[in-house]
């Protein structure tokens, strides 16, 4: 299943809550690329400036790090993607290399409420992008490239769950 949504709509919250109800195995791969920033690895540092600078790290560099977390033994019933693919031609390259995700969850809240949450999030630290400058670029990358992934797969006969939250008059 993949889980789509804007910064701070609580991709990563909800992907834990399934996984521990319903025994998926929850893949992060925002978590994988701050894993590989901390280990400061070839990936990781390549990586570190796209992700302060609110844009869209290399495809091949994400497919890799899926596919080694989807190959690397466990005995879940099923995958969470939490927070891929983040754009249309993500959505197209792993349909074809890997498969077609059988539910797209997608998360919608109002930008101040994101805005809140992930300025809330910055305060505690552990993420170099939860600051005012990156968040409003995290916006616009995910407004110009991201969304429009949810209309693609409504192209498609892959289900689409949507859940907007209240008072989403910008929805
Ligand atoms: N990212 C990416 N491709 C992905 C997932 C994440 O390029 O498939 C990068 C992107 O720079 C993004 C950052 O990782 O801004 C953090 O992603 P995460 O899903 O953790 O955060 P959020 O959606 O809450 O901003
Ligand atoms: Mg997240």
């Amino acid at each position: 299943m993949d889980v789509a949504g804007g910064p701070g709509t609580g991709k990563g919250t909800q992907c834990s809550r399934m996984a521990k109800e319903f025994g998926f195995k929850h893949i992060s791969i925002g978590e994988l690329l701050r894993e590989e920033m901390e280990r400061g690895t070839l990936v990781g540092k390549e990586c570190s400036e796209i992700m302060k600078d609110g844009k869209l790290v290399p495809l091949k560099l994400t497919l890799e790090l899926i596919i080694k977390a989807i190959k690397a033994p466990n005995n879940s019933s099923g995958y969470l993607l939490d927070g891929f693919p983040r754009a249309t031609n993500q959505a197209r390259a792993f349909q074809k290399q890997v498969r077609a995700p059988t539910l797209v969850l997608y998360l919608h809240a109002p930008q101040q409420v994101l805005l809140q949450r992930l300025m809330q999030r910055g305060l505690i630290g552990g993420r170099t992008d939860d600051n005012p400058a990156t968040i409003r670029k995290r916006f616009i990358t995910f407004k110009k490239e991201s969304l429009p992934v949810v209309a693609f797969y409504e192209k498609t006969s892959i289900s689409v769950v949507k859940k907007v939250g209240p008072d989403c008059s910008d929805y």
